[in-house]
């Protein structure tokens, strides 16, 4: 059975101060043996505190982007191995928003996936298509190529997990129909088992506008093992909301 995860990405938001309060009332909401649902993805530069707060549960948290080398002469970019350090688990890669405002190509993606891998931190390839390419009728081909690229090297002995994350449904309120995460999810879950039968068992989360009210339903889809979570990580209570509707 697969654990299901709750995973916020907090994106360029919260203070340090709004990281370690955010902290101290999320682990007193929950139930000790709830913590490991929950990852938090905060900004690099206040995911020191988020650590400190979290150290002593099991509340998993980890980098929202990484750079595809360990260290070297790449001014601005964050080293996996430095997050490892301080305590993280997980590490997203190719967030739609990397892929759009940053230009993430998919040969780059698959570089950092080996090395999140290769450092045993585990590693959220974030793929989905845009508004034109669904209209155009390209879901499915988007996927497998996003698939393909962004996984070649992937090492199916450690641990993966794919975010199927509709662009179109980011942070717009617009949440995709149970009917197409279904059928993106199957699509999904049928390409990682062609390529190992481990792929059985690789969880797949849904990302795009998940709120309390909607957690409910979406979770009840098939092959639906999770919720990469933006905007409605930022409330503590829609947070834990979201995976109380889940239960
Ligand atoms: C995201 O940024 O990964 C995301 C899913 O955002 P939102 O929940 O706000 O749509």
């Amino acid at each position: 059975m697969i654990k299901f995860r709750c995973a916020g990405n907090w994106k360029l938001n919260k203070s340090i101060a709004e990281t370690r309060n955010f902290a101290k009332i999320l682990l007193a909401k929950i139930e000790i043996s709830q913590q490991s649902h929950f990852t938090i993805y905060p900004p690099a530069l206040v995911a020191g505190e988020l650590a400190t707060e979290l150290a002593k549960s099991d509340v998993i948290w980890g980098g929202q982007n990484c750079y595809s080398q360990p260290s070297g002469a790449f001014t601005g970019e964050n080293s996996a191995q430095t997050l490892k350090e301080m305590g993280a688990s997980s590490c997203l890669i190719g967030h739609s928003e990397r892929r759009a405002i940053f230009g993430e190509a998919d040969s780059l993606l698959a570089d950092k996936v080996k090395l999140v891998q290769a450092l045993d931190l585990e590693a959220v390839l974030c793929i989905g298509e845009t508004l034109e390419q669904r209209r155009a009728g390209k879901v499915k081909s988007v996927i497998e190529s996003q698939l393909e690229l962004g996984l070649a090297g992937v090492d199916w002995s450690k641990s993966f997990v794919v975010a199927y994350e509709p662009v179109w449904a980011i942070g717009t309120g617009e949440v995709a129909t149970p009917q197409q995460v279904e059928e993106a999810h199957a699509f999904i879950r049928e390409f990682l088992k062609h390529i190992s039968p481990k792929g059985e068992t690789t969880p797949i989360w849904y990302g795009g506008s998940v709120k309390p009210g909607n957690a409910k339903e979406l979770s009840q889809i098939k092959n639906v093992n999770g919720f990469l979570i933006g905007g409605a990580s930022l409330k503590v209570d829609d947070f834990v909301g979201i995976y109380q509707a889940t239960l």
